[in-house]
């Protein structure tokens, strides 16, 4: 992957980049992501892998924001974050101010590895604590102990000071005082950024078997929405800005990389299952861990699939993408970006949208109200 002569726009030549580690010590139970549990003998060989699929940029390309995610990245030891972080510095160096974030379960973070990380330069932890409530995370089989959040947090700050925690809300049994409690007991530990993400039940998954047997019950519809509403408002209340559907920062700590993916602009991905997006391709990589080691070590790509959208389809994809932000989609930017007119994209649903107080528009661009929040994914497909 060699870098065009000229300066290309952000949305075709990537400033920021994802590396994907896919191990962690077990399955949670409704985790369909691209991971490797329980395969830690395969950890060396995989960062032989990852290193060798780097090289296949040629030569570095510096990047604003990078992304460490898993899997458990730090389910890796001390001494292997070493190897990977010199390898991905050499690879992708981070310019100054740029922004190094790393996915973290509680029960990883050791204080030899925080040290390596503050080291190499994270800069940004994102923390998986999901709730405080023991019995919430027995129904998410999650492996940590509620008491291990705040330690985390607590070791983290002596070196990298700004802590992200993410938080499911819609497990099976919640009632809105759990979820009220998770809430305050999430903001006493002052993090700079918290997602809020509702619990999907993701075809095959055990937890997704568990409720096909009858042995959970998902919670309605309405239920998720009183929980969702609660956590705009307490999050609102605590002076964080709720900047994207499931994304809520304190000033200035909107996590960048993200706003990346919501901007449909271009990104690196390396690693198994990673996606990528450059030059207007969309390419991921295979999500089986020895066909993805197998292949980058004889030197061959380890894409598994790859297209490269219609411009048309590229406008409609942004569409879908820039109105998850608070600040909506703007039409002059939507149509240097996409070289198409967003009304035109949008059809006649924009109107009728507007009129039922799910969207306003200012003539200078949308965004979607606090109702239109609410039913976000509907009021998308409508426009599509
Ligand atoms: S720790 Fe995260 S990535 Fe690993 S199995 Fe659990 S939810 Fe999936």
């Amino acid at each position: 992957m060699t870098k065009p002569e000229e300066e290309l726009p952000p949305w075709l030549w990537p400033r920021a980049a994802y590396v994907h580690i896919p191990f962690c010590a077990h399955h949670c139970g409704y985790c369909d992501f691209a991971i490797a549990a329980g395969r830690d003998e395969f950890i060396e060989r995989y960062l032989d892998a990852l290193t060798a699929e780097l090289t296949t940029l040629h030569e570095s390309q510096p990047v604003q924001t990078l992304f460490l995610g898993g899997g458990t990245p730090t389910h890796l030891s001390a001494a292997q974050l070493e190897r990977l972080l010199s390898a991905l510095l050499r690879w992708l160096p981070l310019v100054p101010e740029g922004e190094f974030s790393i996915e973290c379960n509680p029960d990883t973070l050791t204080t030899d590895k925080i040290a390596v990380l503050a080291d190499y330069g994270v800069n940004r932890v994102s923390l998986g604590a999901q709730s405080f409530h023991a019995d919430m995370l027995q129904t998410l089989d999650r492996a940590h102990d509620p008491t291990e959040i705040a330690r985390a947090v607590e070791r983290v700050r002596r070196r990298i000071d700004n802590v992200s925690l993410d938080l499911i809300f819609g497990v099976p049994g919640q009632t809105a005082a759990q979820w009220r409690d998770d809430l305050a007991r999430a903001l006493a530990l002052k993090p700079d950024h918290l997602s809020t993400y509702g619990l999907t039940y993701e075809k095959g998954t055990p937890l997704w078997k568990r409720r096909q047997r009858g042995l959970v019950r998902a919670l309605d519809e309405d239920a998720e929405l009183t929980l969702y509403t609660l956590a705009i408002d307490t999050l609102e209340a605590a002076g964080f800005e709720h900047y994207e559907i499931s994304n809520f920062a304190q000033p200035g700590r909107q996590c960048r990389h993200n706003r990346v993916y919501w901007a449909n602009e271009a990104y690196f991905g390396f690693g198994m299952g990673a996606a990528r997006y450059v030059l207007g391709r969309r390419e991921l990589n295979a999500r089986d861990l020895q066909h993805y080691i197998k292949l980058c070590l004889s030197d061959k790509s380890p894409t598994w699939q790859s297209e490269e959208l219609p411009s048309w389809e590229r406008a409609r994809e942004t569409m879908a993408v820039q109105l998850r932000r608070a600040e909506g989609i703007d039409r002059a930017a939507f149509l240097r970006q996409t070289g198409f007119d967003l009304d035109t994209v949008a059809s006649n649903a924009l109107a009728p949208c507007v009129e039922q107080g799910l969207l306003t528009d200012d003539g200078r661009g949308i965004r979607l109200t606090r109702r239109g929040k609410y039913v976000a994914d509907a009021v998308i497909e409508r426009l599509l």
